[in-house]
C-alpha cells in the first residue's frame, strides 16, 4: 500500500460564519431533537410512527405525529460499532444473514435486544414506502406483525422510463389519499391541509438548501468532502419537515460559501484527485474509508447517496413524482444520467464504487452503471467490497489495495495531462474555479 501520508494544509480549516454556532452542531441538535420530541410525545402517551425514510412525511405531518426513522437509527448504531451484534441477535431469531443490515439492527431492537447506541422509542403505527427498495415492505410488514400494529403503505411502482408517466402520478396519488384516511382512523382527527402545505414548504427549504450544500462541491478545491454530507445524512432523512433543519442546511451553505471566499476547506489536504463516492457509507468503517483517500490526496467530491433526499416538488402530483425517484427505484438510464451530470460538473477524475452487500437492488445496477461511465466518461473506476452496517463484509486490505489502484491509474493519466499542458485536475474543464472575490452558486 501507498505509504505516502499527506500533510495538512497549515490555516485551511474554515471557521464558522460569524455570531452564530456552527452548522455541524446546529445540525447534530435537530436529531436530538427529532428523537427527543418522540420520547416526549411516548410519555404524553401519544401515538409514535417509525417511517422508512423515503416516506413522504408530509402526510404525517398533517396530523401533528411523532415519528422516527429506523433507518437513520440503524447507521447511527453501526456507527457507533454496535450493528454486528445487532445483526448476530436477528441472524439468531431467524433473519437471513443475507437481508440488508439496517433490517437485521432494527428487528433485533423492535424484538427487544437493547443496545447502548441511541433509543427510540418502540412504535404505535408503521409508515412504509417502497421507493427505497421492496426489502422494507418485508422488514415494516414484519415489524407491524411483531408489535400488532397498523402498517401504512405507500406503494410507489419502480420507474421503467426516465419520465414519470401521468398514470404512475394518479396511481400514486390515490396511494396518498388511501393513506391519509389510514391516518384519519388511526388518529381520529381530520386531515389538516394547512399543516400539510406548512410541512411541504418546509421539506422543499430544507431540500434546497440541502441542494445548495451539495453543490459546493463543484468548486475546486472543494470547501469540503463528500464524507462531510455523510455525516449530515441523518438529518435530511430524520428532519426534512423541520424549519431547523433547513435553517441548519441554510447556514451549512453559507459555510461553505464563506470558505470559497476565504480558500479554506473542510478537506485540510492537497486536493491531487477528485473522486466519486458510489453508495452508501460502511458506517462502522468511516475513518477507514476517509483515511487512505486521504493519506493519497483523494477528495471526494461527488456522492449519489446525499442528494437523492433532496425531493422538490409544487403540489400534490409533482410530490407522488418526486417521491418516486430515488436511487433504487430509478431505471439504469436516469440513473447514469444522474451519475454522469454529477460527476462532469463536480470535475471528477476516477469513481470508488461500494458493493454494498446489504444493498442488493443498489449493488445489482452497478455492473452496468460501471460499465457506462469507463464508456462515456473515460474515467477509471475500482469497486470493493462493503456493507453499511454488517462489518462481516468489509476488508480493509482489500479497500486499501483498491484505492492503491485507482490511484496510481489516477496519477499516471494526470501525468499525461501535465505533459499535456492540460488542466490536470479532472476529465471535465467545466468545474467551477474558484473566485475569492465573488459567490457564484445561487
Ligand atoms: S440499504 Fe438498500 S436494501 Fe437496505 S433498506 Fe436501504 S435500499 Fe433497502
Amino acid at each position: 500500500m501507498n505509504k505516502k501520508v499527506l500533510e495538512k494544509i497549515p490555516g485551511i480549516k474554515p471557521r464558522p460564519v460569524e455570531g452564530r454556532k456552527p452548522a455541524a452542531a446546529m445540525l447534530r441538535d435537530v436529531v436530538d431533537m427529532v428523537y427527543g420530541n418522540a420520547w416526549d410525545a411516548k410519555e404524553r402517551g401519544e401515538l409514535v410512527g417509525w417511517s422508512s425514510s423515503k416516506f413522504p412525511i408530509e402526510l404525517a405531518k398533517a396530523f401533528d405525529l411523532n415519528v422516527v426513522y429506523p433507518e437513520n437509527w440503524a447507521a447511527t448504531t453501526a456507527a457507533k460499532k454496535d450493528g454486528l451484534r445487532m445483526c448476530q441477535a436477528a441472524e439468531d431469531m431467524g433473519y437471513d444473514n443475507d437481508i440488508c443490515g439496517y433490517a437485521r439492527i432494527n428487528l433485533a431492537y423492535a424484538a427487544g435486544e437493547p443496545t447502548d447506541s441511541r433509543k427510540m422509542p418502540m412504535p404505535d403505527f408503521v409508515l412504509c414506502c417502497n421507493n427505497i427498495c421492496n426489502m422494507m415492505t418485508k422488514w415494516y410488514e414484519n415489524l407491524a406483525r411483531m408489535h400488532n400494529i397498523p402498517m401504512i403503505m405507500i406503494d410507489i411502482p419502480f420507474s421503467n422510463t426516465v419520465e414519470v408517466p401521468e398514470e404512475k402520478v394518479d396511481y400514486m396519488v390515490g396511494q396518498f389519499e388511501h393513506a391519509i384516511k389510514q391516518l384519519e382512523e388511526l388518529t381520529g382527527k381530520k386531515f389538516d391541509e394547512k399543516k400539510f402545505e406548512d410541512a411541504c414548504a418546509v421539506a422543499n427549504r430544507t431540500a434546497s438548501a440541502w441542494l445548495k450544500a451539495c453543490s459546493y462541491m463543484q468548486y475546486k478545491p472543494s470547501p469540503l468532502s463528500g464524507f462531510d454530507l455523510f455525516n449530515h445524512m441523518a438529518d435530511i432523512v430524520a428532519a426534512r419537515c423541520e424549519v431547523k433543519a433547513a435553517e441548519g442546511f441554510e447556514l451549512l451553505a453559507e459555510e461553505f460559501e464563506q470558505s470559497v471566499r476565504e480558500g479554506t476547506s473542510t478537506w485540510e489536504y492537497p486536493e491531487e484527485h477528485r473522486i466519486l463516492f458510489e453508495g452508501i457509507p460502511c458506517w462502522p468503517g468511516l475513518r477507514a474509508l476517509y483515511e487512505p483517500l486521504k493519506n493519497s490526496g483523494v477528495n471526494v467530491t461527488a456522492v449519489v447517496y446525499a442528494p437523492a433526499f433532496g425531493f422538490r416538488y409544487d403540489g400534490i402530483r409533482e410530490m407522488a413524482a418526486a417521491y418516486s425517484k430515488a436511487p433504487c427505484s430509478v431505471c439504469i438510464e436516469t440513473g447514469v444520467e444522474w451519475r454522469e451530470t454529477m460527476a462532469k460538473e463536480n470535475g471528477i477524475s476516477g469513481a470508488l464504487v461500494n458493493y454494498n452487500r446489504s444493498c442488493k437492488p443498489w449493488s445489482g445496477a452497478m455492473p452496468e452503471i460501471e460499465r457506462r461511465w469507463k464508456e462515456d466518461l473515460d474515467i477509471p473506476v475500482v469497486h470493493f467490497d462493503g456493507d453499511q452496517a454488517d462489518e462481516r463484509n468489509f476488508s480493509t486490505e482489500q479497500y486499501n489495495t483498491r484505492v492503491q489502484g485507482l490511484v496510481e491509474i489516477m496519477d499516471e493519466r494526470k501525468a499525461e495531462r501535465e505533459a499535456r499542458g492540460e488542466d490536470v485536475y479532472t476529465n471535465f474543464d467545466n468545474t467551477k474555479e474558484t473566485d475569492w472575490s465573488k459567490s457564484t452558486i445561487d
